[in-house]
């Protein structure tokens, strides 16, 4: 399909075939990892900036390596060294990048709705690379095409949640593109952690980590518990949580053999996952990062080069 959207924004309103095109153009794109030259001339004299008001490692440094490998320049900006920390406002901010030429603005901010209001007030391409506890469509994305590189079809499978659905931006995402792509999607976490009215987005929401949930899923997502974002008082302790839905060795002997686990990063490794699955036979953590790369690159090969047929994708 011709690409129309200026703008990643999320991933509820993102249609199918926007979905299934990106994933295919990530796809695409994945043979460069075993390149030893990983260049591709698409992009070159766009100007990508990465504005940062959250801290980051996987994703800033994922769209810097992908718009580097399409040949665009791709200039960091964070917020606490920039003239935010003046108090310039975030419109203005974006209105000088892009006073400056910038065809695309990734931008990671804790207030959701962030990256739409940009997206109305900007020329410029606006991607969003995490808005709060709203949206993070380019990690979606990535688990997406993991679990379509090792499925095909996603009709029929189940994809078990399991954590902080309610600060998680990750799992919002993954909800809205699993469903659509017709996955069937069980959340599973204490009801503090779980925002009201969750089946109305066509999941079903369990508190209790029962042995039936795990012998059932084909994935299994564990969230980091996001305790940047917590008021107090949302469980009783760490332990107690770890106890209750941290994912370990005694719960894997439950599982399918070969049920996909998960994890966006940065894991709080003893708490929502041991480090014994984190690293184990049945976990694709890797995978995701390595997929992180190849969905940034076909998101701005699609927003920003337009799609050129630069490259060959096939
Ligand atoms: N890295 C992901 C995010 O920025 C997941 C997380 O931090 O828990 O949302």
């Amino acid at each position: 399909m011709a690409w129309q959207r200026k703008d990643l924004l999320g991933l509820a309103d993102l249609s199918l075939d926007e979905t299934e095109t990106l994933l295919q153009s990530a796809q695409a794109f994945k043979p460069v990892f075993g390149r030893s030259v990983k260049k591709f001339p698409t992009l070159r004299g766009k100007t990508i900036i990465n504005l940062f008001y959250e801290p980051s490692t996987r994703t800033r440094s994922s769209f810097e390596i992908a718009g580097k490998w399409l040949s665009a320049d791709v200039i960091n900006v964070s917020a606490a060294n920039s003239s935010v920390a003046k108090g310039e406002s975030l419109k203005d901010t974006a209105k000088t990048l892009e006073a400056m030429g910038a065809d695309a603005i990734v931008l990671r901010h804790s207030t959701p709705g962030t990256p739409n209001y940009l997206a109305k007030s900007c020329q410029t391409s606006v991607i969003n690379a995490g808005d709060g506890a709203r949206e993070h469509p380019t990690q979606a994305l990535l688990d997406l095409l993991t679990l379509k590189e090792k499925w095909g079809s996603f009709r029929a499978k189940n994809v078990l949640i399991i954590g902080d659905i309610r600060h998680s931006r990750v799992a919002k995402s993954n909800i809205y593109g699993l469903t659509r792509l017709q996955a069937k999607v069980t959340v599973c976490g204490p009801a503090t952690l779980i925002p009201p009215g969750l089946e109305r987005l066509g999941v079903s929401v369990k508190e209790q980590l029962e042995n039936e949930l795990l012998q059932k899923a084909d994935a299994i997502y564990v969230l980091r518990l996001q305790r940047e974002r917590q008021s107090q008082g949302l469980f009783p302790s760490l332990r107690e949580y770890s106890k209750l839905y941290g994912l370990n060795s005694d719960r894997m002997r439950h599982t399918k053999p070969d049920v996909i686990i998960m994890h966006p990063g940065p894991a709080n490794l003893g708490i929502e996952i041991t480090t014994e699955v984190a690293y184990g036979k049945a976990s694709s953590i890797r995978e995701q990062v390595t997929n992180g790369v190849a969905v940034r690159m076909a998101v701005l090969y699609h927003l920003v080069g337009g799609g050129r047929q630069v490259v060959d994708l096939d």
